[in-house]
């Protein structure tokens, strides 16, 4: 009696098993060309498996959907005749990856070649505000990103606001951003609700691991398996790239290094403890140490990166204080950096945020520690993001994205 039903049921699914099957191999082809790179249809057949007329009605498929286009001739391939190139195209596809951070609100739009379509960032003080006046702050810059979307014909397939916190992603909140004074804020539910409930996903996630995310696809070490990105920011955070793959623990919390316990009884930290790494090398500390309350290198109204460029020019002109300052936290970042290449080996280290805008005065104190505290120095590359303070809104935008890879007919077959 019980017979009939598998076959029952297996007659019922077949149809939406081909499209499911169509819809991932779609998937798989566009994801293989941003990937690998432009190639001919033969190549994308050889390297994925599929045969080639599938390959050739599926490439059809992504240029009408404006994922792919055509492009040039491809010589001296080792599969075939040289042949016509595909290649990823996504123009009229955008991320949005919007960063809340103590002393400022930034967002970016990447198309699905990562290229910027829009990028703003909003001097804010984060701190002095309640969480729903800072998600409105949000929402207003969400809004313009959105209008420049529509502006240049580019379709938001999803938003990542990127915070420096301890998320939990399921449920889109923030347990607990110390910096910015959080617990337990419903930031995915706010943003919905604020922006109308648009017709995409929005997501939460930590600042450090999103920055990751960024220089694992995007920065100037991109694809290096084992990578450590540290963010320098009023907090300090870390994202570890282990083959590949984001390293997040049980809970989704790993990455809290800069409250790694380096200086016991020493200075107060936002987290309620003390002597932790960020008290000694956050950007709060470096300022501290760097200029008295009342220099306007300490007013979190004006802009970051004016601040900075105030620092740097004052170590430039050798002043003692700044320079102090700076070999004082190079020394902490040594400090705390080889415990992490002591325990990751990672074949990068990535500075981010302002260690990335100081890095020429910070790294001669940094590596000559790293040298000596590291078992295998010479294992481990130091360098400065190129991303700088985008990379964690950029890597936001990024993982918008990917929704679209993971299912290409999401974006609507365009007019020709
Ligand atoms: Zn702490």
């Amino acid at each position: 009696m019980n017979a009939s039903r598998p076959v029952a049921r297996l007659a019922g699914r077949r149809p939406a098993d081909q499209v499911t099957m169509r819809r991932s191999n779609l998937a798989l082809v566009l994801r293989h060309l941003r990937d690998a790179g432009p190639r001919s249809r033969a190549r994308v057949a050889v390297e994925t498996g599929l045969n080639r007329g599938t390959v050739s009605s599926l490439v059809a498929e992504l240029v009408d959907r404006g994922l792919v286009r055509e492009g040039d001739v491809e010589r001296g391939g080792s599969v075939g005749r040289p042949g016509q190139t595909v290649e990823l195209d996504g123009r009229h596809i955008g991320g949005i990856g919007v960063e809340i951070n103590v002393d400022y609100v930034t967002a970016i739009v990447l198309d699905l070649a990562d290229t910027p379509v829009f990028e703003h960032r909003v001097a804010l003080d984060v701190q002095a505000l309640p969480p729903d006046a800072v998600l409105d702050a949000v929402t207003e810059l969400a809004g313009q990103a959105i209008a420049a979307c529509a502006e240049r014909d580019v379709m938001p397939v999803g938003l990542t606001l990127a915070v420096p916190a301890l998320v939990e992603r399921d449920e889109g909140v923030v347990a607990f951003a110390p910096n910015l004074h959080w617990t337990g804020v419903k930031a995915v539910e706010g943003l919905h609700h604020r922006l109308g409930h648009p017709g995409f996903a929005i997501r939460v996630d930590n600042d450090a691991n999103l920055a990751a995310l960024g220089e694992f696809a995007m920065g100037s070490r991109a694809g290096t398996p084992h990578l450590v990105y540290l963010t320098g920011e009023t907090g300090v955070g870390g994202g570890v790239m282990v083959d590949g793959s984001l390293l997040r623990g049980a809970e989704g919390f790993s990455g809290e290094i800069g409250h790694m316990p380096l200086n016991p009884g020493g200075d107060m930290c936002g987290c309620g403890r003390r002597g932790c790494w960020e008290t000694m090398v956050g950007l709060a500390a470096l300022l501290r140490m760097a200029a008295a309350p009342d220099d306007p290198v300490r007013d979190p109204s004006l802009d970051l990166e004016r601040r900075l460029a105030m620092v740097r020019d004052r170590a430039e002109k050798g002043e003692a204080r700044t320079l102090d300052a700076l070999t004082l936290v190079g020394e902490a970042l040594g400090l705390g950096a080889s415990i992490l290449v002591n325990v990751f080996n990672p074949r990068v280290l990535v500075l981010g945020g302002y260690f990335a805008s100081l890095g020429s005065f910070l790294a001669e104190p940094m590596l000559a520690e790293l040298r000596a505290r590291v078992m295998a120095p010479d294992a481990c590359e130091v360098v400065l993001s190129t991303l700088g303070f985008t990379a964690a809104a950029r890597g936001g935008a990024h993982v918008a994205l990917e929704a679209v890879l993971d299912d290409p007919t999401l974006v609507p077959l365009r007019p020709t």
